[in-house]
């Protein structure tokens, strides 16, 4: 989501003349996007902040600007405490960036922005991007609601986004038809829950919004994230029998294995509810890959509520999992709870869990060894970027993902005639001959499908 939130914060920019350059001590303006969602983060934010000062003193007419979810959380806070920023933008105000920015070239004065809008403006060019967050050409993110009203106990994203507010379907696919205009194959759909896209507005709820996206010409592939287990409903879960262009993945963060710690935490659903859930996730798709978030050492998590944790992540067979050492955040219920974990307990655990998450991808990626898989290719691989020169190689390695979010590498050194039929949107067929941790590497078969047709298609998308 924050990778999308910078695309956009960079076309905003644009807007005033300034152009990304890979260079910050030559940069006029440096825009740092925040993270609140664990203190960690948050810290880092200030002493990347604090390093800047050294460029404004060399640079007076230099603009320093925060934006994202500390800048929502700190507000003119963080001006009192970094002299040398410029400009604090909350995670609503992007669309106002140009107005900001010409203010503070020109008076040389410092701006705070952090209303909370109560509604979407689907004028607003945040929202309705010409090209977005992805740099390959191929894959897209596509924000379709945004804030959350769940607040789970530990979560600071209902405080620095806002209430949950979704977009008009009508305009979301509209944007898809113009994304696929140009080239775009998959696309990824952001949002807190959204499972819960539409409730609100009554226009169309999640499943109606994937089943319209699915008929989209020359769109390949729709993932979507994240989803909450409690709002996942049985026409979500038969869309993946349904919906041919829908990937074979979920991410379901399940949070804890414990009852008693899910229902301090405010997840509302139980072990049960979500094994259940699992089951039938892959009663309907059988080859569905399943992640999912885990919080280790939340306040008052004995051992056994962290070894019900260990036993539903064997049970689930999860294909993989992000773990994260529970970090206090202002505003949420969790602060006030009395009985923390020490900083040792909760890092013991969370090796724990990585070390179970390292071994089990690699199993499950092992056992993919001979099977053939189908490819979107994203470009080449990041081997192929660092490659010195390119005159001396033979083959060009590629890169994409199976539909299960796999990333498979491959060559085209079968024989099989493939060099030239391979570029980046195409489907293909490869099989796959090794598997490490984090990837696949293997060999193109065929071509499944190459150039997509799209005369007279989406010709409403402009
Ligand atoms: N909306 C998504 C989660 C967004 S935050 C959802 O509900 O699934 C991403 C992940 O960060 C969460 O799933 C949770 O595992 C983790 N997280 C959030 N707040 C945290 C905190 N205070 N401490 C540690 N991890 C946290
Ligand atoms: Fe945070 Fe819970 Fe909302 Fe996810 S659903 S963003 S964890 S409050």
């Amino acid at each position: 989501m924050n990778v999308y939130d910078s695309s956009q914060i960079a076309r905003m920019l644009a807007l005033s003349g300034y152009e990304v350059t890979p260079f910050m001590e030559q940069a006029d303006l440096i825009f740092l996007n925040t993270c609140s969602i664990r203190e960690k983060a948050e810290q880092k934010v200030y002493s990347f902040l604090g390093r800047l000062a050294r460029l404004k003193r060399k640079n007076g007419d230099l603009i320093i600007a925060a934006g994202g979810c500390v800048a929502q959380q700190e507000g003119s806070k963080m001006l009192q405490r970094m002299p040398h920023l410029d400009l604090v933008v909350g995670t609503h105000a992007y669309h106002r960036l140009p107005w900001m920015i010409q203010k503070i070239e020109s008076k040389k004065c410092r701006i705070v922005d952090v209303e909370l809008a109560e509604t979407i403006d689907e004028e607003e060019p945040f929202i309705n991007p010409a090209k977005g967050g992805e740099d390959n050409g191929v894959t897209n993110f596509v924000t379709i609601m945004r804030g959350c009203d769940n607040f789970c106990a530990y979560c600071v994203v209902p405080y620095v986004r806002g209430r949950e507010i979704s977009r008009d379907p009508a305009n979301i696919i509209q944007e898809v038809k113009m994304l696929v205009s140009n080239g775009v194959r998959e696309v990824t759909l952001l949002g807190q829950n959204v499972n819960s896209f539409g409730k609100k507005e009554g226009k169309a709820l999640f499943p109606e919004l994937l089943s319209r996206l699915n008929e989209i010409k020359g769109l390949l592939r729709i993932r979507f994230t994240t989803s909450h287990p409690k709002d996942l409903s049985n026409d979500l879960i038969n869309a993946f029998g349904k919906l041919n262009k829908l990937c074979h993945h979920i991410h379901l963060p399940v949070q804890s294995g414990s009852d008693r710690i899910l229902s301090l935490m405010n997840r509302k659903y139980s072990r049960r509810q979500y094994i259940k859930k699992i089951l039938k996730l892959r009663r309907v798709c059988p080859d569905i890959a399943i992640t999912t978030d885990i919080i280790v050492g939340f306040p008052g998590e004995t051992s056994d509520d962290f070894k019900q944790t260990l036993d539903l992540i064997q049970e689930v067979s999860y294909d993989n999992w992000f773990a994260f050492k529970y970090s206090d955040r202002p505003q949420t219920r969790a602060i006030k709870l009395t009985d923390k974990l020490s900083e040792d307990v909760k890092a013991d655990r969370l090796q724990q869990v990585l070390e179970k998450q390292k071994k089990q991808t690699f199993l499950k990626n092992q056992t993919l060894i001979g099977t053939t898989q189908t490819v979107l290719v994203e470009g080449t691989s990041k081997r192929e970027k660092n490659r010195p020169s390119k005159i001396d190689c033979h083959k060009v390695q590629w890169s994409g993902r199976t539909s299960t979010n796999r990333i498979v590498n491959f060559l085209t050194d079968n024989g099989a005639g493939l060099e030239d039929s391979i570029f980046p949107g195409a489907l293909v067929s490869v099989r796959i001959n090794e598997a490490y941790a984090n990837s696949l590497f293997g060999s193109a078969m065929s071509v499944i499908q190459d150039k997509v047709e799209l005369k007279g298609e989406n010709s409403n998308a402009a």
